[in-house]
Protein backbone atom coordinates (compact mmCIF):
# COMPACT_ATOMS: atom_id res chain seq x y z
CA UNK A 1 0.00 0.00 0.00
CA UNK A 2 1.20 3.37 -1.51
CA UNK A 3 0.46 6.19 1.58
CA UNK A 4 0.84 9.31 -0.92
CA UNK A 5 0.33 8.41 -4.33
CA UNK A 6 0.85 11.58 -6.58
CA UNK A 7 -0.77 11.59 -10.25
CA UNK A 8 1.69 13.52 -12.85
CA UNK A 9 5.54 13.62 -12.37
CA UNK A 10 5.04 17.78 -13.93
CA UNK A 11 6.53 20.46 -11.55
CA UNK A 12 3.25 20.39 -9.82
CA UNK A 13 3.77 16.29 -8.81
CA UNK A 14 7.49 16.48 -8.00
CA UNK A 15 7.07 19.84 -6.20
CA UNK A 16 4.58 18.03 -3.89
CA UNK A 17 7.26 14.98 -3.19
CA UNK A 18 9.91 17.37 -2.32
CA UNK A 19 7.67 18.85 -0.09
CA UNK A 20 6.06 15.98 1.75
CA UNK A 21 9.64 15.03 2.46
CA UNK A 22 11.38 18.22 3.41
CA UNK A 23 8.05 19.97 4.89
CA UNK A 24 5.75 17.43 5.99
CA UNK A 25 8.85 14.75 7.32
CA UNK A 26 6.75 12.45 5.28
CA UNK A 27 10.05 9.28 4.47
CA UNK A 28 10.30 8.50 0.99
CA UNK A 29 8.86 5.15 1.19
CA UNK A 30 5.97 6.28 1.83
CA UNK A 31 5.34 8.47 -1.71
CA UNK A 32 5.41 7.05 -5.16
CA UNK A 33 4.45 9.71 -8.34
CA UNK A 34 2.75 7.92 -11.13
CA UNK A 35 3.54 9.66 -14.74
CA UNK A 36 3.64 7.89 -18.05
CA UNK A 37 6.97 9.67 -19.66
CA UNK A 38 10.35 7.77 -19.35
CA UNK A 39 11.57 10.43 -16.57
CA UNK A 40 9.75 12.67 -14.52
CA UNK A 41 9.57 16.39 -15.71
CA UNK A 42 9.75 15.13 -19.01
CA UNK A 43 6.83 16.92 -20.16
CA UNK A 44 8.01 20.52 -18.68
CA UNK A 45 11.55 19.99 -20.74
CA UNK A 46 9.58 18.79 -23.94
CA UNK A 47 7.39 21.94 -23.76
CA UNK A 48 10.20 24.50 -23.08
CA UNK A 49 12.26 23.23 -25.63
CA UNK A 50 9.72 23.10 -28.80
CA UNK A 51 9.41 26.68 -27.39
CA UNK A 52 12.68 27.64 -28.05
CA UNK A 53 12.56 29.30 -24.51
CA UNK A 54 15.46 30.52 -23.15
CA UNK A 55 14.45 32.38 -19.69
CA UNK A 56 11.89 31.37 -17.58
CA UNK A 57 8.99 33.84 -17.40
CA UNK A 58 8.60 33.76 -13.47
CA UNK A 59 11.43 34.76 -11.00
CA UNK A 60 14.57 32.96 -9.60
CA UNK A 61 12.63 32.16 -6.36
CA UNK A 62 9.90 29.99 -7.77
CA UNK A 63 11.89 26.84 -8.14
CA UNK A 64 11.42 23.12 -7.46
CA UNK A 65 12.28 23.35 -3.68
CA UNK A 66 10.79 24.34 -0.66
CA UNK A 67 13.47 27.15 -0.24
CA UNK A 68 12.96 30.31 -2.35
CA UNK A 69 16.63 31.14 -2.42
CA UNK A 70 17.53 27.34 -3.44
CA UNK A 71 18.53 28.03 -7.09
CA UNK A 72 20.49 31.12 -6.76
CA UNK A 73 22.78 29.81 -4.03
CA UNK A 74 23.16 26.09 -6.16
CA UNK A 75 23.88 29.08 -8.52
CA UNK A 76 26.54 30.62 -6.80
CA UNK A 77 27.99 27.56 -6.55
CA UNK A 78 28.49 25.95 -9.37
CA UNK A 79 31.39 27.61 -11.95
CA UNK A 80 28.90 26.56 -14.91
CA UNK A 81 26.99 29.27 -13.81
CA UNK A 82 27.45 33.13 -14.04
CA UNK A 83 25.30 36.40 -14.20
CA UNK A 84 24.72 35.69 -18.00
CA UNK A 85 22.02 32.72 -16.73
CA UNK A 86 19.69 35.63 -15.02
CA UNK A 87 17.70 38.21 -16.79
CA UNK A 88 15.89 41.13 -15.34
CA UNK A 89 13.09 41.42 -14.19
CA UNK A 90 13.03 39.12 -10.76
CA UNK A 91 16.29 38.01 -11.69
CA UNK A 92 14.71 35.56 -14.04
CA UNK A 93 16.74 32.05 -14.36
CA UNK A 94 18.09 30.55 -17.87
CA UNK A 95 16.30 27.22 -18.61
CA UNK A 96 20.05 25.92 -18.56
CA UNK A 97 20.16 26.94 -14.69
CA UNK A 98 16.63 26.08 -13.57
CA UNK A 99 16.70 22.04 -15.55
CA UNK A 100 20.23 22.00 -13.67
CA UNK A 101 18.61 23.01 -10.16
CA UNK A 102 15.65 20.68 -11.16
CA UNK A 103 18.27 17.42 -11.58
CA UNK A 104 20.42 18.37 -8.63
CA UNK A 105 17.13 19.26 -6.10
CA UNK A 106 15.66 15.80 -7.74
CA UNK A 107 18.80 13.80 -7.36
CA UNK A 108 19.23 14.95 -3.23
CA UNK A 109 15.94 13.70 -2.49
CA UNK A 110 15.95 10.73 -4.18
CA UNK A 111 13.12 11.62 -6.32
CA UNK A 112 13.51 9.66 -9.59
CA UNK A 113 13.60 6.58 -7.55
CA UNK A 114 9.72 7.41 -6.27
CA UNK A 115 8.74 7.17 -10.31
CA UNK A 116 6.09 4.57 -11.14
CA UNK A 117 5.98 4.79 -15.16
CA UNK A 118 2.60 4.30 -15.98
CA UNK A 119 -1.00 5.87 -17.47
CA UNK A 120 -3.32 6.04 -14.35
CA UNK A 121 -6.95 5.41 -15.88
CA UNK A 122 -9.83 5.08 -13.21
CA UNK A 123 -10.55 5.24 -9.14
CA UNK A 124 -12.05 3.21 -6.97
CA UNK A 125 -12.27 2.61 -3.03
CA UNK A 126 -12.17 -0.70 -2.14
CA UNK A 127 -14.10 -2.83 1.17
CA UNK A 128 -11.23 -1.23 3.74
CA UNK A 129 -11.69 2.70 2.47
CA UNK A 130 -8.10 2.76 0.56
CA UNK A 131 -8.10 3.63 -3.19
CA UNK A 132 -7.21 1.18 -5.85
CA UNK A 133 -6.05 3.48 -8.86
CA UNK A 134 -6.02 1.61 -12.31
CA UNK A 135 -3.28 1.92 -14.60
CA UNK A 136 -1.96 0.79 -18.18
CA UNK A 137 0.52 -0.65 -15.76
CA UNK A 138 -1.57 -2.53 -13.41
CA UNK A 139 -3.34 -1.48 -10.16
CA UNK A 140 -1.82 0.34 -7.06
CA UNK A 141 -3.22 1.05 -3.51
CA UNK A 142 -3.07 3.91 -1.63
CA UNK A 143 -4.34 6.00 1.44
CA UNK A 144 -3.90 9.59 -0.26
CA UNK A 145 -4.43 10.36 -3.92
CA UNK A 146 -3.02 13.72 -5.06
CA UNK A 147 -3.88 15.03 -8.40
CA UNK A 148 -1.30 17.03 -10.52
CA UNK A 149 -2.19 16.22 -13.84
CA UNK A 150 -1.10 19.27 -16.09
CA UNK A 151 -2.88 22.29 -17.32
CA UNK A 152 -4.64 20.25 -20.14
CA UNK A 153 -5.36 16.97 -21.80
CA UNK A 154 -4.13 17.81 -25.64
CA UNK A 155 -2.15 20.75 -27.24
CA UNK A 156 -5.26 23.17 -28.73
CA UNK A 157 -5.87 23.03 -32.18
CA UNK A 158 -8.13 25.24 -34.34
CA UNK A 159 -10.46 23.70 -36.24
CA UNK A 160 -9.66 24.29 -39.76
CA UNK A 161 -6.51 22.28 -38.46
CA UNK A 162 -8.48 19.43 -37.26
CA UNK A 163 -8.78 18.31 -41.01
CA UNK A 164 -5.93 19.56 -42.52
CA UNK A 165 -3.49 16.35 -41.54
CA UNK A 166 0.64 16.97 -40.80
CA UNK A 167 0.30 20.25 -39.21
CA UNK A 168 2.41 19.92 -36.30
CA UNK A 169 1.97 21.74 -32.70
CA UNK A 170 4.89 22.72 -31.07
CA UNK A 171 3.42 21.11 -27.72
CA UNK A 172 2.58 17.70 -29.72
CA UNK A 173 3.99 15.19 -28.28
CA UNK A 174 7.35 14.03 -29.79
CA UNK A 175 7.37 17.37 -31.84
CA UNK A 176 10.75 17.76 -33.15
CA UNK A 177 11.70 22.12 -33.49
CA UNK A 178 14.61 21.11 -36.09
CA UNK A 179 14.35 23.16 -39.40
CA UNK A 180 16.84 20.44 -41.07
CA UNK A 181 15.00 18.23 -42.81
CA UNK A 182 12.90 21.55 -44.18
CA UNK A 183 15.92 23.30 -44.92
CA UNK A 184 17.28 20.08 -47.31
CA UNK A 185 13.52 20.16 -48.70
CA UNK A 186 13.78 23.62 -49.45
CA UNK A 187 16.72 24.10 -51.10
CA UNK A 188 16.36 20.70 -53.16
CA UNK A 189 12.73 22.63 -54.32
CA UNK A 190 15.10 25.15 -55.30
CA UNK A 191 17.92 23.89 -57.10
CA UNK A 192 14.26 22.33 -58.95
CA UNK A 193 12.92 25.16 -59.70
CA UNK A 194 15.97 27.38 -60.54
CA UNK A 195 19.13 24.53 -61.59
CA UNK A 196 21.06 26.92 -59.15
CA UNK A 197 22.74 24.86 -56.01
CA UNK A 198 23.22 26.11 -52.74
CA UNK A 199 20.70 26.66 -49.09
CA UNK A 200 17.85 28.19 -48.98
CA UNK A 201 16.45 30.03 -46.31
CA UNK A 202 13.04 28.17 -45.22
CA UNK A 203 9.78 30.04 -44.71
CA UNK A 204 7.64 28.65 -41.60
CA UNK A 205 4.35 29.44 -41.52
CA UNK A 206 3.50 29.97 -36.84
CA UNK A 207 -0.07 30.47 -36.45
CA UNK A 208 -0.18 31.72 -32.21
CA UNK A 209 0.31 35.16 -30.79
CA UNK A 210 1.59 34.54 -27.14
CA UNK A 211 4.96 33.69 -25.87
CA UNK A 212 5.23 30.53 -27.39
CA UNK A 213 4.75 31.85 -30.75
CA UNK A 214 6.98 34.60 -30.34
CA UNK A 215 9.90 32.62 -28.24
CA UNK A 216 9.85 29.76 -31.31
CA UNK A 217 9.68 32.67 -34.11
CA UNK A 218 12.67 33.76 -32.55
CA UNK A 219 14.75 30.50 -31.98
CA UNK A 220 13.60 29.75 -35.82
CA UNK A 221 15.87 32.75 -37.00
CA UNK A 222 18.47 32.42 -34.21
CA UNK A 223 19.41 28.96 -35.00
CA UNK A 224 18.16 28.29 -38.84
CA UNK A 225 17.97 31.51 -40.59
CA UNK A 226 14.28 30.88 -41.19
CA UNK A 227 12.19 33.76 -42.03
CA UNK A 228 8.68 33.47 -40.12
CA UNK A 229 5.23 34.82 -40.87
CA UNK A 230 3.18 35.08 -37.46
CA UNK A 231 -0.36 34.60 -37.97
CA UNK A 232 -2.13 35.94 -34.64
CA UNK A 233 -5.48 37.32 -34.15
CA UNK A 234 -4.13 40.80 -32.40
CA UNK A 235 -1.11 42.52 -31.90
CA UNK A 236 1.96 41.53 -29.77
CA UNK A 237 0.86 42.04 -26.43
CA UNK A 238 3.42 42.78 -23.45
CA UNK A 239 2.93 41.88 -19.91
CA UNK A 240 5.87 40.50 -17.40
CA UNK A 241 3.25 38.00 -16.11
CA UNK A 242 0.66 35.59 -17.43
CA UNK A 243 -1.47 36.47 -13.94
CA UNK A 244 -1.89 39.31 -11.63
CA UNK A 245 0.76 38.86 -9.10
CA UNK A 246 -1.34 39.96 -6.53
CA UNK A 247 -3.22 36.59 -6.24
CA UNK A 248 -0.17 34.98 -5.00
CA UNK A 249 -0.74 36.68 -1.76
CA UNK A 250 -2.83 38.79 0.95
CA UNK A 251 -3.45 41.64 -1.50
CA UNK A 252 -6.11 39.88 -3.74
CA UNK A 253 -6.55 36.13 -2.41
CA UNK A 254 -8.89 36.69 0.55
CA UNK A 255 -11.36 39.10 -2.03
CA UNK A 256 -11.09 35.69 -4.57
CA UNK A 257 -12.09 33.22 -1.62
CA UNK A 258 -14.51 35.88 -0.52
CA UNK A 259 -17.01 34.73 -3.32
CA UNK A 260 -19.20 32.03 -2.60
CA UNK A 261 -20.43 31.93 -6.35
CA UNK A 262 -17.69 29.75 -8.17
CA UNK A 263 -18.92 31.71 -11.44
CA UNK A 264 -17.93 34.77 -9.87
CA UNK A 265 -14.51 33.30 -9.11
CA UNK A 266 -14.35 31.94 -12.66
CA UNK A 267 -15.07 35.46 -13.82
CA UNK A 268 -11.88 36.61 -12.03
CA UNK A 269 -9.74 33.68 -13.44
CA UNK A 270 -10.72 34.63 -16.81
CA UNK A 271 -10.02 38.55 -16.06
CA UNK A 272 -7.11 38.01 -14.17
CA UNK A 273 -4.76 35.83 -16.37
CA UNK A 274 -3.18 37.29 -19.72
CA UNK A 275 -2.67 34.40 -22.20
CA UNK A 276 -1.14 35.82 -25.28
CA UNK A 277 1.02 37.90 -23.52
CA UNK A 278 5.04 38.10 -23.43
CA UNK A 279 7.19 39.64 -21.41
CA UNK A 280 9.51 42.26 -22.03
CA UNK A 281 12.87 40.33 -23.62
CA UNK A 282 10.76 38.27 -25.52
CA UNK A 283 8.73 41.18 -27.24
CA UNK A 284 11.91 43.74 -27.41
CA UNK A 285 13.63 40.80 -29.34
CA UNK A 286 10.45 40.11 -31.75
CA UNK A 287 10.47 43.55 -32.86
CA UNK A 288 13.81 43.69 -33.53
CA UNK A 289 13.61 41.00 -35.86
CA UNK A 290 9.93 42.20 -37.28
CA UNK A 291 11.82 45.28 -37.57
CA UNK A 292 14.79 43.43 -39.65
CA UNK A 293 12.28 42.03 -41.91
CA UNK A 294 13.21 38.11 -40.56
CA UNK A 295 9.59 38.07 -38.79
CA UNK A 296 6.38 38.93 -40.00
CA UNK A 297 3.35 39.93 -38.05
CA UNK A 298 0.20 39.09 -39.86
CA UNK A 299 -3.21 39.39 -37.89
CA UNK A 300 -6.14 36.90 -38.75
CA UNK A 301 -7.47 34.00 -39.02
CA UNK A 302 -6.53 30.94 -41.18
CA UNK A 303 -8.96 29.86 -43.65
CA UNK A 304 -7.97 27.32 -45.47
CA UNK A 305 -4.29 25.42 -46.51
CA UNK A 306 -3.81 23.85 -49.80
CA UNK A 307 -0.63 21.64 -50.40
CA UNK A 308 1.13 23.58 -53.32
CA UNK A 309 1.50 20.63 -55.45
CA UNK A 310 -2.60 19.48 -55.32
CA UNK A 311 -5.03 19.38 -53.36
CA UNK A 312 -4.30 15.96 -51.73
CA UNK A 313 -2.14 15.45 -48.06
CA UNK A 314 0.77 13.99 -48.85
CA UNK A 315 0.71 10.56 -46.97
CA UNK A 316 4.73 10.26 -45.99
CA UNK A 317 6.15 11.89 -42.81
CA UNK A 318 8.11 14.22 -44.99
CA UNK A 319 4.98 15.85 -45.74
CA UNK A 320 5.94 18.35 -42.83
CA UNK A 321 8.25 19.42 -45.37
CA UNK A 322 5.87 19.85 -48.35
CA UNK A 323 5.27 23.77 -49.37
CA UNK A 324 1.62 24.92 -48.28
CA UNK A 325 -0.28 28.18 -49.21
CA UNK A 326 -1.90 29.33 -46.37
CA UNK A 327 -5.18 31.35 -46.88
CA UNK A 328 -5.42 34.55 -44.13
CA UNK A 329 -8.81 36.16 -43.48
CA UNK A 330 -8.15 39.67 -42.15
CA UNK A 331 -10.42 41.32 -39.55
CA UNK A 332 -12.88 42.90 -40.90
CA UNK A 333 -11.87 47.25 -41.16
CA UNK A 334 -14.77 48.39 -39.82
CA UNK A 335 -18.33 47.11 -42.24
CA UNK A 336 -16.02 46.30 -44.88
CA UNK A 337 -14.98 42.60 -45.61
CA UNK A 338 -11.26 41.93 -46.41
CA UNK A 339 -9.58 39.90 -49.03
CA UNK A 340 -7.75 36.78 -47.90
CA UNK A 341 -3.66 36.85 -47.77
CA UNK A 342 -2.29 34.01 -48.99
CA UNK A 343 1.49 33.21 -48.21
CA UNK A 344 3.35 30.25 -49.59
CA UNK A 345 5.58 28.71 -46.83
CA UNK A 346 7.99 25.28 -46.39
CA UNK A 347 6.43 24.21 -43.03
CA UNK A 348 3.33 25.29 -40.87
CA UNK A 349 3.34 25.18 -37.32
CA UNK A 350 0.64 25.73 -34.32
CA UNK A 351 1.87 27.57 -31.29
CA UNK A 352 -1.64 27.93 -29.89
CA UNK A 353 -1.54 26.72 -26.19
CA UNK A 354 -3.52 23.78 -24.32
CA UNK A 355 -6.80 22.46 -24.06
CA UNK A 356 -8.22 24.36 -21.32
CA UNK A 357 -11.10 21.91 -20.70
CA UNK A 358 -10.91 19.45 -17.43
CA UNK A 359 -14.15 17.91 -18.66
CA UNK A 360 -11.51 16.49 -21.42
CA UNK A 361 -9.43 15.04 -18.81
CA UNK A 362 -10.45 10.85 -18.08
CA UNK A 363 -9.79 10.69 -14.99
CA UNK A 364 -10.94 13.98 -13.46
CA UNK A 365 -14.13 13.27 -15.44
CA UNK A 366 -14.25 9.69 -13.97
CA UNK A 367 -13.79 10.69 -10.45
CA UNK A 368 -16.41 13.72 -10.40
CA UNK A 369 -18.62 11.06 -12.04
CA UNK A 370 -18.22 8.00 -10.76
CA UNK A 371 -16.76 8.81 -7.23
CA UNK A 372 -19.40 12.30 -7.02
CA UNK A 373 -16.25 14.98 -6.61
CA UNK A 374 -18.01 17.87 -7.63
CA UNK A 375 -17.06 20.03 -10.51
CA UNK A 376 -18.90 23.75 -10.97
CA UNK A 377 -21.27 23.97 -14.87
CA UNK A 378 -17.71 24.58 -16.35
CA UNK A 379 -16.75 21.01 -15.57
CA UNK A 380 -13.73 22.68 -13.33
CA UNK A 381 -13.54 20.96 -10.17
CA UNK A 382 -14.07 22.60 -6.44
CA UNK A 383 -11.39 21.63 -4.15
CA UNK A 384 -12.60 22.88 -0.50
CA UNK A 385 -10.15 25.20 1.09
CA UNK A 386 -7.68 21.87 2.28
CA UNK A 387 -7.14 21.39 -1.53
CA UNK A 388 -9.26 18.32 -1.17
CA UNK A 389 -11.19 17.36 -3.28
CA UNK A 390 -12.92 13.90 -2.52
CA UNK A 391 -11.96 12.77 0.71
CA UNK A 392 -8.06 11.80 0.67
CA UNK A 393 -7.81 13.21 -2.94
CA UNK A 394 -6.27 16.43 -3.31
CA UNK A 395 -5.67 18.73 -6.44
CA UNK A 396 -2.74 20.16 -7.41
CA UNK A 397 -1.65 22.85 -10.40
CA UNK A 398 -4.26 24.09 -12.51
CA UNK A 399 -7.26 22.05 -11.72
CA UNK A 400 -6.97 23.85 -8.18
CA UNK A 401 -7.84 27.07 -9.54
CA UNK A 402 -11.08 27.58 -8.06
CA UNK A 403 -9.15 27.82 -4.55
CA UNK A 404 -5.69 28.73 -5.33
CA UNK A 405 -6.97 31.77 -7.61
CA UNK A 406 -4.86 32.86 -11.25
CA UNK A 407 -1.86 31.57 -10.15
CA UNK A 408 -2.77 27.70 -9.79
CA UNK A 409 -1.27 26.72 -13.25
CA UNK A 410 2.44 28.83 -12.24
CA UNK A 411 4.87 27.58 -10.26
CA UNK A 412 4.52 29.85 -7.32
CA UNK A 413 0.51 28.67 -7.50
CA UNK A 414 1.79 24.92 -6.84
CA UNK A 415 3.62 26.21 -4.02
CA UNK A 416 0.90 27.97 -2.33
CA UNK A 417 -1.12 24.79 -3.53
CA UNK A 418 1.16 22.28 -2.07
CA UNK A 419 1.81 24.13 1.73
CA UNK A 420 -2.01 23.97 1.89
CA UNK A 421 -2.14 20.44 1.33
CA UNK A 422 1.16 19.88 3.91
CA UNK A 423 -0.79 21.26 6.72
CA UNK A 424 -3.83 19.33 5.97
CA UNK A 425 -1.92 15.93 4.86
CA UNK A 426 -1.28 12.85 7.96
CA UNK A 427 2.24 11.86 7.76
C1 LIG B 1 6.54 26.50 -22.50
C2 LIG B 1 6.06 26.80 -21.13
C3 LIG B 1 6.80 27.65 -20.31
C4 LIG B 1 6.36 27.92 -19.01
N1 LIG B 1 7.12 28.74 -18.23
C5 LIG B 1 6.73 29.00 -16.97
C6 LIG B 1 7.53 29.82 -16.12
O1 LIG B 1 8.56 30.34 -16.50
N2 LIG B 1 7.09 30.01 -14.84
C7 LIG B 1 5.94 29.48 -14.35
O2 LIG B 1 5.61 29.67 -13.19
N3 LIG B 1 5.17 28.71 -15.15
C8 LIG B 1 5.52 28.46 -16.44
N4 LIG B 1 4.74 27.67 -17.24
C9 LIG B 1 3.44 27.18 -16.69
C10 LIG B 1 3.60 25.91 -15.81
O3 LIG B 1 4.59 26.08 -14.83
C11 LIG B 1 3.94 24.70 -16.68
O4 LIG B 1 2.88 24.47 -17.57
C12 LIG B 1 4.17 23.44 -15.85
O5 LIG B 1 4.69 22.43 -16.70
C13 LIG B 1 2.90 22.92 -15.19
O6 LIG B 1 3.27 21.84 -14.40
P1 LIG B 1 2.25 20.69 -14.05
O7 LIG B 1 2.95 19.72 -13.19
O8 LIG B 1 0.99 21.29 -13.57
O9 LIG B 1 1.90 20.08 -15.47
P2 LIG B 1 2.78 19.18 -16.55
O10 LIG B 1 4.16 19.73 -16.59
O11 LIG B 1 1.95 19.18 -17.74
O12 LIG B 1 2.80 17.78 -15.84
C14 LIG B 1 1.65 17.00 -15.68
C15 LIG B 1 2.07 15.56 -15.83
O13 LIG B 1 0.95 14.74 -15.49
C16 LIG B 1 0.92 13.65 -16.36
N5 LIG B 1 -0.41 13.07 -16.40
C17 LIG B 1 -1.55 13.62 -16.88
N6 LIG B 1 -2.55 12.74 -16.79
C18 LIG B 1 -2.04 11.61 -16.22
C19 LIG B 1 -2.56 10.35 -15.89
N7 LIG B 1 -3.86 10.06 -16.08
N8 LIG B 1 -1.74 9.42 -15.33
C20 LIG B 1 -0.44 9.70 -15.09
N9 LIG B 1 0.12 10.89 -15.41
C21 LIG B 1 -0.66 11.83 -15.97
C22 LIG B 1 1.35 14.26 -17.69
O14 LIG B 1 1.79 13.26 -18.58
C23 LIG B 1 2.48 15.18 -17.25
O15 LIG B 1 3.71 14.51 -17.24
C24 LIG B 1 5.14 27.38 -18.53
C25 LIG B 1 4.38 26.56 -19.38
C26 LIG B 1 4.84 26.27 -20.66
C27 LIG B 1 4.02 25.37 -21.55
Amino acid sequence: MIKHLIIGGGIGGVLTAIYLQKRAGVPPRSIRIVDPHPTLLARWHANVEACGMRYLRSSSSHVLDTDFRSLRSFAARSPSFDEGDFTPPYRRPSVRLFRAHCEHIMQETGTPELHIKATAQSLKRNGKGLFILETDNGSLEAENLILSLGPGTQPLRPHWAESAAKVQHIYDPGFDSSLARTQRAAASGHRERSGNSGTQTPHVALVGGGIGAAQHACMLVRRYQATVSIIARHEPAMSIFDFNPCYVGPSCLPAFLSLDDYLQRRRVLEQERYPGTMPPDVYAELQRLRDSGSISWIRGEVSRVEHSHGEHEPKSDHAYTKQRTVYITPPAAGKESQADIRILCDTLRLATGFTPEFRSNPLIQQISTELGAPCEAGGVPIPGSTLEWLSRVFLVGRAAELEVGPPAGNIIGMHNAVKRLCNSISV
